[in-house]
């Protein structure tokens, strides 16, 4: 008999109820170290005074209103993310794929605003993953989430391999509206885009007129140690999604864009029901509150160099289980030699949650707040579970 629950996840057997900075607490007492931060969105940790309060406060005033209405800190909150960044304007919705939804049709409408409406396909990497919707697994292009769900899916999405220059310049054609790629591919593996391809994919964008568009969704809001990715580089993108740390665990998504990319998204064009409420961005202001304070991603910085340099030297010790260190910040993971989801759930009964990505790799997802101690703590497990394995 089929679980009232649809089964499409196969879940761990835990179940939490409660959090409190990088730890969770499990409904039979147990305690984890959190390194999955709920897939790279609780990125303040569990229960953070600040975001409870602004959340609580928020609660007893106003839920929701619609989009046909100003919003006070949606307004405050596009300010703030276009102060931060490249952008010019932001659209708020729930999730990384209707992040993701929105920043392709940006893309499209742009052309089809400025007179080439002929210019429709987007050139996206193979090993990419952008949602699950129908357009955003077509754009992603994974067959795995595909079968089954339509032929042809979603129309207008080339494939090209991820951080090769040449071969996305070759598959530029008269019909082409721009590029869609991830900094640092989350789900994918952790394969890390140089600053050489992503200031090459800008130059590439600008010689043919294309709209570049970066999925930030995993890699942004300081997962990498800046805000987004992308400003590790000394370019911009002309659109871009965000969600998963935006509302540090409250469902909120953003589409960033250039005024001038998102000239055809004119009222009427774009819309949601949810996106932007009042509950939303009082998380989102609240988790901007603490990470565009100054000394945040100096922090930050700090205690990924110090992950990094005990990872490699476990990597270094255990050849027999882990291959390299991979992805950037605290987006970051083991490529394994054994299987990847194996060492997911032996670090589990350890108590360590950690992630599986693709490529064989085991995803280390902290919340930005951890210390010395944790990084300590989530290695001493790593080195606790390969002396058992390698016995
Ligand atoms: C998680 C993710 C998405 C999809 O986000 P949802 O909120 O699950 O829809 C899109 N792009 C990237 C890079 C992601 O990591």
């Amino acid at each position: 008999m089929i679980s009232p629950v649809l089964p499409t996840y196969a879940r761990a057997d835990v179940a939490f109820e409660r959090g409190e900075g990088p730890y969770l607490f499990a409904t039979d007492g147990r305690r984890f170290l959190d390194f999955s931060s709920g897939v790279a969105v609780t990125c303040l940790g569990h229960a953070h005074p600040h975001l409870v309060a602004a959340l609580k406060s928020q609660a007893e005033k106003l839920w929701h209103c619609s989009n046909l209405y100003r919003i006070p800190g949606q307004e405050r909150a596009a300010e703030r993310l276009v102060e931060a960044s490249f952008a010019d304007t932001a659209f708020f919705c729930n999730s990384g794929a209707e992040a993701m939804e929105c920043a392709i049709k940006v893309a499209r409408k742009y052309h089809a605003a400025t007179g080439h409406p002929e210019r429709q396909r987007l050139i996206c990497c193979t090993g990419s993953f952008h949602g699950r919707t129908l357009a955003t697994l077509a754009a992603a292009g994974n067959q795995k989430y595909l079968e089954g769900f339509g032929s042809p899916v979603s129309p207008g999405f080339d494939h090209v391999a991820y951080g090769n220059l040449n071969e996305m310049r070759a598959a530029v054609t008269p019909e082409t509206a721009g590029v869609v790629v991830e900094p640092v591919q989350g789900e994918g593996g952790l394969a890390t885009a140089s600053n050489d391809y992503l200031e090459g994919l800008r130059a590439l964008c600008d010689e043919f007129g294309l709209m570049l568009v970066f999925d930030e969704v995993q890699s942004g809001m300081g997962r990498t140690g800046k805000l987004f990715a992308h400003q590790w580089t000394k370019i911009a993108p002309d659109v871009m999604g965000l969600a998963k740390g935006l509302g540090g665990g409250f469902p909120v998504g953003a589409c960033l864009a250039t005024e001038r990319a998102a000239q055809g998204m004119t009222p009427g064009t774009h819309g949601s029901t949810f996106g932007g409420n009042p509950l939303a961005m009082a998380a989102t202001n609240a988790v901007l509150d603490v990470m565009l304070a100054p000394g945040f991603f100096d922090g930050v910085n700090r205690i990924a160099g110090l992950l990094r340099r005990r990872l490699e030297a476990i990597v270094a010790a255990y050849p027999a289980l882990f291959a390299e260190v991979r992805g950037k910040g605290l987006l970051v993971g083991l490529r394994c030699v054994v299987t990847n989801g194996d060492v997911v759930e032996r670090l589990r009964r350890e108590g360590l949650l950690t992630v599986a990505a693709g490529e064989n790799v085991v995803r280390l997802l902290p919340p930005l707040i951890i210390d010395e101690s944790h990084v300590e703590e989530a290695c001493g497990i790593i080195e606790r579970v390969a002396r058992q394995w390698t016995q």
